[in-house]
């Protein structure tokens, strides 16, 4: 089974895609799209030796190695243009390392239709990128699983235009303010007042007024929803 995080990016992917899972970890949801009949096809990348190899015989022992293929590679360069990989899933990392693997190998991109990121922080970093690079997004989800709080952005090729509050919060997110969300927010909220606070007994240097002015910005956007 798989987690209830897993299931639910499985879920943003169209019957019969062809799917690259890069930093694939133990292959869980390639096996698992393949295995539902979901998905066609599917490469499971991985960049250390050690996921990559348990990948490799998990794919083994389930009997996928015909639907799954494993490459040992860093980030989109697991995909190989044979492939016809349309639907890229990256879950699991921080919205930052998403947002960079995708940036730095954006000309594997070409027969993506569909990406699927899950960050698990920093959701942020993957909507700037999306907007810089002709991807808009067309659904969010938010979920909480064992105390932890994680975010699933859904691009396809589009432009489109959104303000810092999207950029920050989600636009689809913002759109259903979900307790999840909620909850969310007033972590965040919680902890930047925290920092504020201990930013006021601090010599006010320059990149300490500057933190401050940042915080107290995002403090204003997110206590508006
Ligand atoms: N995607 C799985 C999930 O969501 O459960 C595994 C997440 S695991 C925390 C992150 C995996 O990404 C690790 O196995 C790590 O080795 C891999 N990874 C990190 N950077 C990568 C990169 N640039 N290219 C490929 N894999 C990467």
């Amino acid at each position: 089974r798989l987690s209830d995080r897993l299931a639910a990016v499985a879920s943003y992917v169209e019957a019969g895609a062809v799917v690259a899972d890069i930093g694939s970890d133990h292959a869980y949801l390639p096996c698992f799209l393949i295995n539902t009949g979901k998905a066609q096809k599917a490469v499971a990348g991985e960049v250390v030796k050690g996921p990559f190899e348990s990948a490799v015989k998990n794919v083994q022992r389930k009997g996928l190695s015909d639907a799954v293929t494993v490459r040992l590679a860093n980030g989109l360069f697991a995909i190989e243009d044979h492939d016809a990989v349309d639907t890229v899933v990256i879950a699991g990392m921080g919205g930052t390392l998403i947002a960079s693997i995708l940036e730095s190998g954006k000309e594997k991109l070409q027969q993506v239709k569909r990406i699927i990121a899950q960050p698990n922080l920093h959701a942020k970093a993957i909507r700037e990128w999306a907007v810089s690079n002709s991807w808009e997004i067309t659904d969010e989800a938010i979920l909480k699983e064992d105390g932890k709080i994680y975010e699933i952005i859904v691009l396809e090729r589009g432009q489109m235009t959104y303000d810092e509050l999207d950029l920050l919060a989600g636009p689809f997110l913002l759109a259903s303010k979900s307790a999840v969300f909620s909850e969310k927010w007033n972590r965040e909220l919680v902890e930047w007042n925290r920092v504020l606070r201990s930013l006021e007994t601090a010599d006010s240097t320059a990149a300490v007024t500057l933190k401050k002015e940042q915080l107290k910005r995002q403090i204003e956007l997110v206590g508006k929803v």
